[in-house]
């Protein structure tokens, strides 16, 4: 069971280790309060939603098609399709003020059947909404009505999730769009082989909620983010399917596999895909090095990438971020004597003014793991990093997945966490860096008042890398919705103002319509435009995602 209000299973929370008294003064002290709120979120039967819409003849027919069980207009199903998990669906979620809903939830099991499902919608002008796992952070899988819509129909994919076919001489697989990212990984593993895509969202995200959404991994710089993964994908629209050929490379035109990916199902429903597998990698070594600044961890990132060492990871947090998970993890834990006199170097030699944790990850055969490891850590030493051994990535490697379940009981105490990511060439990290954090800051403090924001660099190329940030901040009850869309404009004007992009992985969505001809050119933006209206004349899939209505 996954919280219908929340991040992952429902009887699994994060586990602060006993440490709870400590870690919410350490809140409440980080935003100025004595003392933080109660603000639980309203229970599911009290959620009110709009009555459905769709008549029971059409319901009827999507029996038909499908089956019984597999037609869904219960609240529960309804209320859990909604909307997707970033911190703008979850207040709406859990204050019970959601805009709409789907009026249907199906469950196909292959592409004829996706196929039939398209044809009822397409007769009864119905919006349809491909949902994976649900887990899009900018309104992905809102399930909103346009005025001449009739209803929506929420597909979700999940029912698709058989691994068709491994092919070990190409080091390929094929495989349904619908498969959960644990249950494809414990398929492959078993045949000796993985993917290599572990974006944080991993156990709730699909295969096709990758492709669809350009998601990146926290191995990219060994694996590549979903565009580079995937080699072919069939793709079911209203007028027909998708194909493109599983081969290596083709001059045959424009890529279409480009286009597939980041459609966020404005093209059709994703089905299967091939995608590249690799030999499950016999060594493993995340080592941590400490800069004295931020820019001197991304000078090194920016040589190590350039230089072409395969490095499988290189995460770099800022100041803000390093003190805070410093902070974090030895919460309510005495100094002794050894952490007192590395505090006391550190201060002397000027790396606690401002320091800069690295994770630098390898991966794949123990020689090209000890190899890579020499030369970055050369790189990084020269750049004036401290090596801290391998014990900050052993953690950090066991709680990969964790850090999203501590949002949800900061809600329940008045305290909103968000996230939001962009990418830049190396030149303008610094000022990209500078620009976002300084207006997230100025917009907290005319929106309910003073928080922080805090960013790491995770995914790297040789002319530029991401930036992500996460931003705390006292929920401002009375106009959170307000309060969010405030932020996010500001960063997002910041990102564009920049010449960032709006979304380095998480993508396009409802919340970053507004800034998507910035990225692509308002000319771009219409070639996408009518690349759609080519498979899907009457905008049934997914509208309002991508462009406006
Ligand atoms: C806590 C948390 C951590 C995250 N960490 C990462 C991260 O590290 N890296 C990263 O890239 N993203 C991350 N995300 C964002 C999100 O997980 C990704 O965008 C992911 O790719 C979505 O997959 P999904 O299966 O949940 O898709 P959904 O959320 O269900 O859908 C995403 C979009 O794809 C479309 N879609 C889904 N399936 C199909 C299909 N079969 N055919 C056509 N369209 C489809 C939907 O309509 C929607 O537009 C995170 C999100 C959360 C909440």
């Amino acid at each position: 069971m996954r919280k219908w209000n929340g991040w992952g299973w429902v009887d699994r929370g994060f586990d602060l280790h006993g440490h709870d008294d400590a870690f919410w003064s350490f809140v409440a002290q980080s935003l100025g309060r004595e003392s933080l709120p109660s603000t639980p979120s309203l229970p599911l039967a009290a959620i009110p939603l709009p009555e459905v819409r769709v008549t029971e003849a059409v319901i009827e027919a999507l029996r038909a098609a499908l089956d019984v069980d597999r037609v869904c207009t219960d609240h529960e199903e309804r209320v859990f399709h909604a909307v997707g998990k970033s911190y703008h669906d979850l207040i709406r979620l859990r204050a019970g003020k959601l805009a709409d809903a789907p009026d249907v939830v199906v469950y196909p099991r292959d592409a004829e059947e996706v196929a039939r499902v398209l044809e009822i919608a397409q007769t009864h002008r119905l919006a349809v909404v491909p949902f994976g796992g649900g887990s899009s952070v900018v309104g992905g899988v809102e399930a909103t009505k346009p005025a001449s819509f009739a209803g929506v129909l929420t597909l979700d994919t999940t029912q698709m999730d058989a691994v068709i076919d491994v092919d070990p001489e190409s080091l390929t697989a094929t495989v349904q769009a619908g498969i959960f990212g644990p249950e494809l990984e414990s398929r492959l593993q078993s045949a000796g082989y993985t993917v290599g895509h572990f974006p944080q969202s991993f156990e709730f995200s699909t295969l096709g909620g990758w492709i669809a959404a350009r998601s990146s991994g926290q191995q990219s710089n060994k694996y590549g983010s979903f565009e580079k993964i995937l080699v072919s994908a069939r793709v079911v629209t209203p007028t027909g399917e998708i194909r493109t050929l599983t081969v290596p490379r083709s001059a045959a035109g424009p890529n279409l596999n480009e286009l597939i990916a980041g459609s966020e199902g404005t093209l059709g429903v994703i089905v299967d895909a091939t995608i590249r597998v690799h030999p499950v990698p016999r060594s493993r070594d995340i080592q941590g090095v400490l800069f004295p600044t931020f820019d001197a961890g991304a000078t090194a990132i920016r040589r190590i990438v350039q230089a072409g060492i395969p490095v499988a990871m290189m995460r770099l947090s800022d100041a803000d971020e390093t003190r805070f998970y410093s902070t974090f993890a030895s919460l309510g834990k005495a100094k002794g004597p050894a952490r007192q006199l590395l505090g006391r170097a550190l201060g002397a030699t000027g790396y606690r003014e401002a320091p800069a944790m690295m994770l630098l990850g390898m991966e794949g055969e123990p020689g090209e793991v000890r190899s890579s490891k020499r030369r970055a850590l050369a790189i990084a030493l020269a750049e004036r990093g401290i090596p801290l051994g391998g014990l900050p990535g052993r953690k950090w490697y066991e709680g990969r997945f964790d850090m999203p379940y501590l949002r949800d009981p900061m809600l329940d105490r008045g305290v909103g966490v968000d996230t939001l990511e962009t990418s830049t060439v190396w030149s303008k990290i610094g000022e990209v860096h500078r620009e976002v954090r300084e207006s997230l800051l100025t917009a907290m403090r005319h929106h309910g008042g003073a928080g922080f924001v805090m960013a790491h660099i995770s995914h790297s190329y040789p002319h530029g890398a991401s930036l992500y940030f996460t931003f705390v901040f006292p929920r401002q009850l009375d106009q959170e919705v307000d309060q969010w869309l405030g932020l996010k404009r500001a960063a997002s004007d910041a990102i564009a103002r920049c010449g960032a992009t709006i979304s380095h992985h998480h993508g396009v969505g409802t919340d970053h319509v507004p800034w998507y001809a910035a990225d692509v050119s308002d000319a771009g933006s219409a070639m996408v435009r009518a690349a759609r209206q080519g498979v899907d004349p009457l905008g049934i899939m997914n509208p309002g995602k991508l462009f406006s209505v």
